[in-house]
């Protein structure tokens, strides 16, 4: 594992910032990153909300484009001033970003100027063509993402089809000789009994397996109650990984597992605002990707002084890396590993920001869900760009899902055009 999934970073990225509130001496990286750095080193960048599944957990209910998008002399703009910034690489995502047509225009400008790009997908572009392409370029990374081992599993939750979709994107993977590309499972109930089996999967296709937690975020919140990993799963994830965990990506998101006993490796902090943040498809800046509200948007790469403006002075990110008080579980013994866990789960779940995390392993989150109070006050994800259509999940409409019979199969066409309203060279 690395730490936040990122290739090492250069000077400029990894110098951290110059705050009167930055300790004198410090030992350990950690400690440096809490008081964020002049570039981030996990930024994430959705460029559409567009796309083709309707998946029931999308951390941005991506689904449809918002005809406020950036255009592609925005994001060349963004690339440019990436590039100043010495940014390394970005993540890029969405919505699913291959069906912007710019899409490719994008990842060659990108490299082009010195920022390598990891991309998510689900898989519809990847073609043989596409796949050989990619093979080519030292600059590219790809992140397919795979939600089951099974198609019964990975349908259940990214739509029939979509489990299909991904093997053959693999397989082209594969064919074109690009190995080491990612694939990406958020882990969920249904899947936690499937680690083996992704991890073969991973090795079959010359691939790097690629583990995430699942957050209320997005639609996600409207199933984390269904979805999310029992406690006892989640002692298995955190075995599964202590003993497989070399070579398995992770992102840094299992950090409150830590306290099953040693730390895994990873920062074992919450970067939002300090190392990480997000660049929604309209330019506006979150502190990271599961934390798609209002409370955490720090400005708009439109605005005068651009992304660089908003990373180094934004109000928000300025008061996120200054010291926070751990509350209650700054008795803990585990708090120095496990920090209270992740500030968007607690954010979406209704509790403090300065408690335990929902799924703190000591159980304490579970009983501070108990205790909550049911009266609407419980913060929503902003933003709702689902699919129209009568099976699509919905922000805030209770989904049935059922192993057998998954309820929203992708979208085509003549149902519904994901880029509509989308000019092509826009
Ligand atoms: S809010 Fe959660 S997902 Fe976001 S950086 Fe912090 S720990 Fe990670
Ligand atoms: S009490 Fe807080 S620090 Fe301790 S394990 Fe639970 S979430 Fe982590």
């Amino acid at each position: 594992m690395t730490i936040l999934d990122a290739p090492p970073t250069g000077t400029a990225a990894a110098t951290a910032r110059a705050t009167p509130a930055a300790p004198v001496k410090t030992q350990r990286l950690v400690d440096l990153f809490e008081y964020g750095l002049d570039s981030p080193i996990c930024l994430t960048w959705e460029l559409t909300y567009a796309c083709n599944l309707s998946c029931v957990h999308c951390l941005s209910s991506s689904g449809r484009r918002d005809p406020r998008e950036l255009s592609t002399a925005e994001c060349k703009a963004v690339i440019d001033e990436l590039e100043r910034m010495q940014v390394f690489y970005v993540n890029i995502g969405g919505g699913e970003p291959t069906v912007r047509s710019d899409f490719w225009e994008l990842v060659d400008y990108a490299t082009a100027h010195k920022v390598g790009v990891k991309f998510s997908t689900n898989g519809v572009k990847i073609t043989p063509e596409v796949a050989r392409k990619l093979a080519a370029s030292d600059y590219v990374d790809v992140q397919i993402s795979l939600d089951g081992a099974t198609a019964e599993v990975n349908d259940y939750v990214r739509g029939p089809g979509s489990y299909a979709t991904a093997m053959r994107a693999m397989q082209n993977m594969k064919d074109a000789g690009f190995t080491g590309f990612k694939i990406s499972v958020v882990c969920t109930r249904q899947n936690i009994g499937q680690l083996d089996e992704f991890k073969a999967i991973a090795d079959e296709y010359g691939a790097q397996l690629r583990l995430t937690r699942l957050r209320p975020s997005g639609r996600g919140a409207d199933v984390w109650d269904e979805l999310h990993p029992l406690p006892e799963q989640q002692r298995e994830l955190y075995d599964w990984l202590v003993a497989n965990g070399e070579n398995v990506l992770t992102g840094d998101s299992f950090f409150h597992l830590s306290a099953y006993g040693s730390a895994l490796p990873g920062l074992n902090l919450c970067g939002a605002g300090r190392v990480v943040c997000l660049i929604d498809p309209v330019g506006d800046v979150y502190a990271c990707p599961f934390a798609i509200h209002d409370e955490f948007l720090a400005g708009n790469v439109r605005s005068e002084g651009g992304f660089q403006e908003v990373w180094r002075n934004s109000e928000l990110f300025t008061r996120l890396r200054t010291p926070q008080s751990g509350g209650a579980c700054t008795s803990c013994s585990f708090f120095d590993s496990c920090k209270g866990g992740c500030m968007a789960a607690k954010f979406f779940t209704g509790l403090p920001l300065d408690g335990p995390d929902p799924e703190c392993v000591r159980g304490f989150g579970e009983e501070a869900l108990q205790k909550r109070k049911m009266d609407g006050s419980i913060p929503k994800p902003e933003g709702d760009h689902s699919h129209r259509t009568e099976r699509a999940p919905r922000r805030g409409v209770p989904v049935t899902l059922s192993l057998t019979r998954p309820a929203h199969p992708p979208v085509s066409a003549c149902e519904e055009n994901p880029l509509a309203g989308f000019t092509p060279g826009d």
